[in-house]
């Protein structure tokens, strides 16, 4: 039997050491109000079993991590006609970068680059009666946790700042592919980024992808092929153009946000995430990525 506790403590006081945290995302100004201190692992067994520790509890923006969630929300109301719209291939490039501008039929190349996202965002504000407050119903219910909410100061706060994200959508809408107003899905897009959430909750959400599509209260949420796929988009584009690092030193899908967590999963064992708000260069938190190679590789569980 692994002592998860006693590997996680050890991990969060070797790492924590780490003099260099990495740099905190101020590109949306609210994002800089953060401690840079701040770091928190939760990791959870399929099993049930839960393991914290540091700032577990602590709630920060998860930023793209939501792009799972929306993903998964769409899929589960539109099916693969999904794939008409996207691609679901690794970018290799940064999460903001045009690389729309490379592909003749304005399709993105996954759900997790912005460009992805948006049309993800697209879809849903076709589909939604009320996107933003049916979004956060579908993750409240997903965690059980009517606590969780949007950062308004946040959304806004990229609302004023976010000039590429606009320019990617108006790129969508000039080959076809944005169906609603500019403004109305990057206001959907904005708030989906902007969802506060602790590690805990993070993993409690992402509980679905490791339980072959059915969530914590055993509720089925997607179809086990469904939970497969998204894995697989995680594991390839989870991590934008660290893609091949975080398989080659981590081995797990998982999925990033600037905000500094990271989500990863085994399939049928466990879910882990992670807080560490100051990012390396590739713009995913720093402390995370080591915290995550040291408990792949100290409880020997990966994917591979
Ligand atoms: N809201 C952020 C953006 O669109 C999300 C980026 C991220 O977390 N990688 O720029």
């Amino acid at each position: 039997m692994i002592d998860y506790q006693s590997i996680l403590n050890s991990i969060y006081n070797k790492v924590i050491q780490d003099k260099d945290k990495g740099q905190i995302a101020t590109y949306i100004p609210e994002l800089a109000n953060v401690d840079k201190n701040s770091f928190g692992i939760h990791l959870q067994l399929i099993s049930g079993e839960t393991f914290s520790v540091g700032d577990s509890e602590k709630k920060f923006s998860i930023q793209s991590i939501s792009k799972v969630l929306s993903l998964a929300f769409a899929m589960s109301k539109v099916g693969t006609d999904i794939w008409n719209r996207l691609d679901v291939e690794p970018s290799g490039n940064p999460f903001n970068h045009m690389s729309l501008l490379e592909l003749e039929k304005g399709i993105p190349r996954n759900p997790f680059i912005n460009s992805g996202a948006i049309v993800i965002a697209d879809i849903l504000v076709s589909l939604l009666d009320n996107p933003k407050e049916d979004f956060l119903t579908y993750v409240r219910d997903l965690t059980g946790d009517a606590s969780i909410d949007y950062n308004y100061k946040v959304a806004n706060s990229e609302k004023q700042t976010g000039f590429t994200n606009y320019a990617a959508a108006n790129l969508l809408k000039s080959f076809d592919n944005l169906n609603n107003d500019v403004v109305d899905v990057l206001d959907f897009y904005f708030h989906q980024c902007s969802l506060e959430m602790s590690c805990e909750q993070l993993t409690k959400a992402f509980y679905v992808f490791a339980n072959k599509g059915n969530c914590l209260f055993e509720k089925t949420r997607l179809t086990k092929s469904q939970a497969k796929r998204i894995n697989a988009i995680m594991l390839t584009c989870g991590f934008y153009d660290e893609a091949g690092e975080f398989a080659f030193e981590v081995g797990l899908p998982g999925k990033s946000g600037v905000g500094g967590g990271i989500v990863a999963l085994l399939p049928n064992k466990f879910i882990i995430s992670v807080w560490s708000p100051g990012l390396n260069e590739r713009g995913n938190s720093k402390l995370g990525m080591q915290a995550l190679e040291l408990f792949t590789t100290q409880t020997n569980q990966s994917i591979f």
